[in-house]
């Protein structure tokens, strides 16, 4: 009985086993099947069910409208048809020059070293993006770092994806080195969602791959609702901090998941107690599929003006939206003049 117990709780273990069938999922929170399964079933054939057990375990029972279950069971409004919602809203495909990076912030050069995620966000942006075919590989390294050598205004480097750390630690430190032999990268972010969803993902293995780095390390988590944040997860994210690495979050503005001030407020509070800052607050990027978590742009004005009458400044994060071909992200906040 141990030995299993332990063996569940290996990262590992759990990357392998995680729940994709929509009617398992639907069982393990004691929920009927009926018609949240048939749209459930359609939309997973577009993008699938993928989530990690730990994720499940931190949903409420016999609640269809848990804000954690509503980030990832497909749903059949995913189907519909809408002019302004794309497959590729951001225009990523056009930036791509080399394989698996995207060079978009001057300063900042993004790798994408996996396409896979540990859990399927419905609304996620990249939900139609062809990764796969075009992920860098050992032997693509010099002509990433003849890219970095002729652009010197590069300072950091972010891991994105997928999600960088499904990936190995044995993957994860021959990338770091590579990176950080070379003297103009001073900071590397890591962009991940596996914290969250997998916190055993933490442990001192992981840690070990950042003693003694030249480099700043900033680690951006994803959580959009306190309740992905319980005690264990927090506990986690308090290990990473003491490590010296700065913790952020990203969080984006969900219809039904936390279109309330009280759970954003909720979100900063949480996230700070684990020394963990909050970061951007994206308003939805227009992707195909993700209509039904759109909030009406006005909504979003007074939850935000809300928010900063709730917080103090340093715990509210930045309101932002992502243009295509823009040089930054775009701040949506204080931009009004009359
Ligand atoms: C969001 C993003 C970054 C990082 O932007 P910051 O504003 O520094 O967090 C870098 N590259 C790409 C392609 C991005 O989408
Ligand atoms: S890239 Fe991030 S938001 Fe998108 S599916 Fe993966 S974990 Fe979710």
């Amino acid at each position: 009985m141990t030995t299993y117990l332990l063996q569940q709780k290996n990262w590992q273990s759990q990357l392998s086993d995680l729940i994709t069938e929509p009617a398992e999922l639907l069982e393990q929170l004691a929920l009927q099947p009926d018609q949240l399964l048939s749209g459930a079933l359609l939309a997973s054939q577009q993008f699938k069910l993928r989530v990690p057990r730990a994720f499940v375990e931190k949903m409420q029972l016999a609640n269809p409208l848990d804000p954690l279950l509503l980030q990832v069971l497909p749903h059949h409004l995913e189907l519909e048809e809408h002019p302004d919602f794309v497959t590729d809203p951001l225009g990523e495909e056009a930036a791509n020059q080399l394989a698996g990076v995207l060079h978009k912030y001057s300063s900042r050069f993004l790798l994408t070293l996996t396409g896979a995620c540990a859990v399927h966000c419905r609304y996620c942006f990249r939900r139609h993006f062809p990764y796969q075919e075009n992920l860098p590989k050992n032997e693509d390294w010099p002509n990433i770092r003849d890219y970095l050598l002729e652009h010197p205004a590069i300072n950091e480097v972010i891991l994105s994806g997928g999600d960088p750390l499904t990936l190995s630690d044995r993957k994860l430190s021959l990338w770091l080195d590579r990176l950080e032999s070379l003297e103009q990268i001073n900071t590397l972010r890591i962009h991940s969602r596996v914290p969250i969803v997998i916190p055993e993902r933490i442990n001192d293995e992981f840690l070990a791959l950042f003693k003694g780095r030249r480099f700043k390390v900033v680690l951006v988590v994803h959580s959009n609702h306190a309740a992905e944040l319980d005690d264990f997860t927090c506990s986690q994210l308090l290990r990473v901090a003491q490590q010296g690495i700065f913790l952020l979050n990203q969080a984006v503005l969900l219809k039904g998941v936390n279109d309330n001030v009280q759970s954003l407020v909720q979100l900063s509070q949480r996230l700070f107690s684990a020394n963990v800052m909050p970061y951007y607050l994206h308003v939805l990027d227009k992707v195909k599929g993700a209509q039904h978590f759109d909030l009406p742009a006005a909504t979003v004005d007074v939850l935000y003006q809300q928010l900063l009458a709730s917080l103090p400044g340093y715990l509210v994060p930045k309101l932002v939206r992502e243009i295509a071909g823009e040089p930054n992200k775009t701040p949506l906040y204080g931009l009004k003049s009359d």
